[in-house]
């Protein structure tokens, strides 16, 4: 396997592309982070100013649970002006030829539903931020309606149908990954005929398995991401790219006028 690219390369993996019937698409925070998505976990990140809510903590401590909501309300202001790239359009247009069975995402920014993919299509491993629901009653409402106008000097805000806890769609430190959609993670990891992972440094377990089982089921495998993964030795194709810079390799559009 080589770890380097070139037009074989490419070509390679624009002819595999070509033959798959089945491709499935695992994403992680590097997709987005053209979007003007920050990366929390970096230093000045959203995590440096924040120290991160457990889930128990968000049931049992009042304190705890502004903190979370405070962190939220900041973050919603970095997604609501955020737009898909040429990344997230990538599978758009992938979906929009028939191809794309599935793509598996750790995002919780909502750019791959912005972008026009399909619902049922989407296993959003870590939720979303574009909902918010009722840890009591399930009820579930679009994002907007609570962070429009929300005052949180007010108090944090309630189910409109039960008073209980509302909380963002997504899974929170010290909560367990969804069952239903580690078996459709799998399910998709076995069945694909080629995976692309976008973004992800391949080390948070389990959703890096993912990549393994496809590989392991005889599907192609190829990684665009910045950095080094653990799975490049596995890999059929290895980019260490951004995927804006990929996608211009791959797809070189007309030459920019000056
Ligand atoms: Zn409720």
């Amino acid at each position: 396997m080589q770890h380097t690219y070139n037009n074989n390369s490419i070509d390679a993996f624009k002819s595999a592309v070509d033959k798959s019937k089945r491709i499935v698409g695992f994403t992680g925070a590097g997709i987005s982070t053209e979007s003007g998505i920050p990366d929390y976990r970096s230093k000045g990140g959203i995590w440096d100013k924040f120290q991160p809510v457990y889930f128990e903590e968000f049931i049992s401590d009042e304190n705890k649970r502004l903190l979370y909501w405070q962190r939220k309300q900041e973050l919603w202001k970095d997604l609501s002006n955020a737009s898909p790239n040429k990344g997230h359009m990538f599978f758009k247009n992938l979906y929009d030829e028939g191809k794309l069975a599935g793509l598996i995402t750790q995002n919780i920014d909502g750019l791959h539903e912005k972008s026009g993919l399909a619902e049922e299509l989407m296993v959003k491993l870590h939720g979303t931020n574009l909902e918010v629901t009722c840890i009591d009653c399930g009820f579930t409402v679009p994002s907007e309606e609570v962070f429009e106008g929300l005052d949180l000097e007010q108090g944090v805000p309630i189910c409109q149908k039960c008073k209980g806890l509302l909380k963002p769609n997504t899974i929170s430190f010290g909560q367990q990954l969804r069952g239903e959609d580690l078996e459709r993670a799998d399910s998709l990891s076995i069945s694909c005929d080629l995976m692309i992972v976008v973004g992800s440094t391949l080390i948070v377990q389990p959703a890096s398995s993912f990549p393994s089982i496809a590989k392991e089921n005889g599907a192609l495998l190829a990684i665009i991401t910045l950095s080094e993964t653990p799975l490049d030795c596995d890999a059929d194709f290895v980019f260490h790219l951004k995927i804006e810079e990929f996608l211009h390799l791959i797809y070189p559009g007309p030459p920019a006028l000056v």
